[in-house]
C-alpha cells in the first residue's frame, strides 16, 4: 500500500512516515520545506532504513499534483501540510485560508477523479474553543474558534464530510490535543522558526540557554495552580494514531466512512507542571517569570480519548516527564549539529 503523505517533513508527520515505513506501507512525501529541512529525510532513512519518495513542491501547484497521481499508484493520504502559528493567522488569514484549504481540495479533486479513498486529516482539539464540560469527547459541541488557523481546520472538516458523503470516500479526522516530545532516537522532532509559540519548545530554549526566561501567561486561571491545562500528548504515539486509523479506515466494508477521534492522554497538565516535569526529567532549571494572559488562550482543555483506545485499539501511554526527556535530547542534538 502507498500512502501520500503531505507535509511528510514536518513536525508531526516525519514521526508518522516513520511509524508507516515501520508498518510496511510505502510513502511518498509531498513537503515545500517551508518549516522543515531536508536533513530530516536523512534521518528518517537513518531510522527506519527505507527511503520514501519525496517531493519537494507545493500542493497549491495543482498541475504538480496531477503529475504525481499520473506516475504513482497511491492507495491513500494523511494530510499534515498546513500553516500552524495561530498568531501568524490572525495577521495572514488569507495566506492561512490558502494554503490550507487550496491544497486540501487539490488532493481532493485527485482523489474524487481517480477513484481513492482513505485521507486522514489532521485536525485539532481548538475545534471545540473552550469547552463548558472536561473532558472533551468526540460529542462536545463545537465551538467557532477564535484565530483563522483553527477556522481553516473546522473547514477542512466540513469539506471533508461533504467530500465522504457526496463521494463515497472514506475519512477520519484527527483532533490533536498537544504534542510535544521528539523521536527517541533525538533524529526527528519539532523545528521551531524563530520564537517559538508553544510552550514545551520555548521552555526547552530556556532551558539551553537560547532564551533568558519562560514568559508563563497569566496565573490567575480557575486551576489548582492559576495557570492554563492543556493535555500534552506524546508525538510518537501520535504518530501511532495514524497508522491505526488508516488500517481501521482501509479495512472498512462500507464505501462512505467518517471517522472522528479525540488524540489525547486523557490528562491535563498545568503550565507549572510541565515546568517541573521538564526540571524533573532533565535535572535542569528553566527561569520564568509571570506575565499577563495571553490574548485567545483558553483556561483547560484535555480529552477523553476512549474511543479511539475502542476502536483503533490505541493509547497514548508516554509519560509527560519520558516525553520531555525526548524533547531535550532533540535539543542537544539539534546544538550538536550547528556547532
Ligand atoms: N504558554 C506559556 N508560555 C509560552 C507558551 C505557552 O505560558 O511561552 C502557555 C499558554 O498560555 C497555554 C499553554 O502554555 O496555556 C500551551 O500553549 P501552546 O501555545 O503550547 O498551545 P495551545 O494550547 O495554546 O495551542
Amino acid at each position: 500500500m502507498t500512502i501520500l503523505v503531505t507535509g511528510g517533513l514536518g513536525y508531526i508527520g516525519s514521526h508518522t512516515v516513520t511509524e508507516l515505513l515501520h508498518n510496511g506501507f510505502e510513502v511518498i512525501i509531498v513537503d515545500d520545506l517551508s518549516n522543515s529541512e531536508r536533513f530530516i529525510l536523512e534521518n528518517i532513512e537513518k531510522i527506519t532504513g527505507k527511503k520514501p519518495i519525496f517531493y519537494p513542491f507545493d500542493l497549491k501547484r495543482k498541475e504538480l499534483l496531477t503529475q504525481l497521481f499520473d506516475a504513482h499508484q497511491i492507495d491513500g493520504c494523511i494530510n499534515f501540510a498546513a500553516f500552524k502559528a495561530v498568531g501568524e493567522s490572525q495577521v495572514k488569514p488569507l495566506d492561512y485560508y490558502e494554503n490550507n484549504l487550496f491544497s486540501l481540495i487539490n488532493i481532493l479533486q485527485e482523489f474524487k477523479s481517480r477513484n481513492i479513498s482513505n485521507f486522514i486529516f489532521s485536525s485539532s482539539c481548538t475545534v471545540y474553543g473552550q469547552a463548558d464540560e472536561m473532558p472533551i469527547d468526540e460529542h462536545t459541541p463545537l465551538k467557532t474558534p477564535e484565530s483563522s488557523y483553527g477556522k481553516t481546520k473546522q473547514m477542512g472538516e466540513e469539506i471533508l464530510k461533504d467530500f465522504a458523503q457526496a463521494y463515497r470516500k472514506k475519512v477520519s479526522l484527527l483532533r490533536y490535543f498537544n504534542p510535544i516530545g521528539a523521536h527517541p532516537t533525538a533524529l526527528l522532532g519539532e523545528l521551531p522558526i524563530g520564537i517559538p509559540n508553544n510552550l514545551v519548545p520555548y521552555v526547552t530554549q530556556t532551558a539551553s540557554g537560547i532564551r533568558e526566561k519562560l514568559n508563563i501567561w497569566g496565573n490567575d486561571y480557575p486551576t489548582e495552580d492559576g495557570t492554563a491545562v492543556r493535555d500534552y500528548i506524546y508525538v510518537v504515539d501520535l504518530a501511532r494514531a495514524h497508522v491505526a486509523a488508516l488500517k481501521k479506515l482501509m479495512a472498512e466494508q462500507q464505501d462512505t466512512v467518517i471517522d472522528i477521534y479525540n488524540l489525547g492522554t486523557g490528562k491535563g497538565s498545568s503550565v507549572l507542571e510541565v515546568v517541573e516535569a521538564f526540571e524533573t526529567a532533565n535535572d535542569v532549571k528553566v527561569p520564568y517569570q509571570i506575565c499577563e494572559r495571553r490574548a485567545g488562550d483558553i483556561t483547560i482543555a484535555y480529552a477523553n480519548a476512549d474511543k479511539a483506545e475502542k476502536e483503533l485499539g490505541w493509547k497514548a501511554d508516554t509519560s509527560l516527564e519520558e516525553a520531555l526527556r525526548t524533547t531535550w535530547e532533540w535539543q542537544k542534538y539539534l546544538e550538536s549539529r550547528t556547532q
